[in-house]
């Protein structure tokens, strides 16, 4: 493969200016910011992307995600016409990780209700027994690829007791029990937070429902920095609804924007955001790291990283 230019796809400006990138790139490769939905992609060996647009079919070699996820992408139709996906796994766990914590004290040391009698200026401490530490919780994190870790890293640091739930249900550092995924319900049902940290596939859609939720203690925050469809949305209010359940942090939604009329919005100890766990001012500095690292490899011959097709 040869790859002497790359479009950048207007669609990153969800996550960060293209303008960005193409200054971060230009001493690699021919870089120019694109629309990929209108713009002609002849010239173009190679796309940087958030979106999927059909014309990548025909028009492009090699199409680089900034996300880490690659539920958009049609994986197989991509194969069949020969054409690399490669994604940004690999960036996030910082970001998120951090993120995750902020939920995590927002909900234990009470920020939350603050910031909400914050905006109708009341003076309203918690009860006195409300507050907590997060100290000897039980977190399980489900997912321990990079988001996972990064978890991990830092509940750890925090003195949780941190459980996790893997695919091989391996050992890892700093876990003190990993669960194969057939064992969900033991790994979730004891712990203060479950943080979901899993792709989107078939065997992740609606992972967390009715069932999962009735599993798990009925003080339990869920956190989903994964996607929305891996939550069940409406067994979620439900269970919330009946305060089965202690809270949730989220997001990712299973249709986003989160729709005005969603009933998440007014549940007191729900916190929402609008799909920026992984956002920081250096994305496009880490994703312009992965794009050179690949535009290397091609010239040396060497595997793709981070390659999905
Ligand atoms: P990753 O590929 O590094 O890790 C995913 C891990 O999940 C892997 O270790 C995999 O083996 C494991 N896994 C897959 N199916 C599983 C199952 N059924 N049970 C348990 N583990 C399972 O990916 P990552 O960078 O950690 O990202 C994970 C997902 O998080 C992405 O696919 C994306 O959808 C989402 N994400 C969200 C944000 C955000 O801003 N909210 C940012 C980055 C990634």
């Amino acid at each position: 493969m040869e790859v002497s230019s790359i479009g950048i796809d207007r669609s990153v400006s969800a996550v960060f200016p293209p303008e960005q990138l193409r200054d971060a790139l230009t001493d690699a490769v021919e870089v120019a910011v694109i629309d990929a939905g209108n713009d002609p992609l002849e010239p173009y060996d190679a796309v940087v992307t958030m979106a999927y647009h059909e014309s990548y079919l025909e028009g492009v070699h090699w199409i680089h995600s900034i996300q880490a996820g690659v539920d958009r992408f049609p994986v197989d139709e991509l194969r069949k016409h020969g054409v690399t996906l490669t994604n940004s796994s690999g960036i996030h766990g910082p970001a998120v990780g951090e993120t995750v914590i902020g939920y995590m004290l927002s909900f234990a040391r009470r920020l939350l209700p603050a910031v909400k009698s914050q905006t109708h200026r009341e003076w309203s401490p918690p009860a006195w027994d409300d507050a907590y530490t997060l100290a000897n919780e039980r977190c399980c994190i489900v997912g321990l690829g990079t988001l996972g870790r990064g978890i991990v890293e830092r509940t750890s640091a925090l003195g949780l007791n941190v459980v996790g739930v893997r695919r091989s249900g391996e050992p890892l550092d700093e876990v003190r029990t990993v669960y194969p995924p057939d064992d969900l319900h033991t790994a979730i049902r004891d712990s203060k937070f479950v943080v979901l940290a899993v792709p989107l596939v078939d065997e992740t859609h609606h992972l967390m429902s009715t069932k999962e939720f009735a599993a798990m203690r009925d003080d339990a925050i869920l956190i989903n920095v994964a996607r929305g469809p891996v939550v069940d949305q409406e067994a979620l209010g439900d269970a919330l609804e009946a305060e089965a359940l202690g809270g949730a942090a989220l997001d990712v939604f299973e249709a986003e924007p989160l729709p005005e009329e969603s009933p998440l919005w007014e549940f007191e100890e729900v916190l929402i955001t609008p799909h920026c766990a992984g956002f920081t001012e250096d994305y496009y500095r880490n994703v312009a790291g992965l794009v050179r690292e690949n535009l290397v490899n091609i010239d040396t011959g060497e595997e793709f990283v981070n390659r999905i097709v």
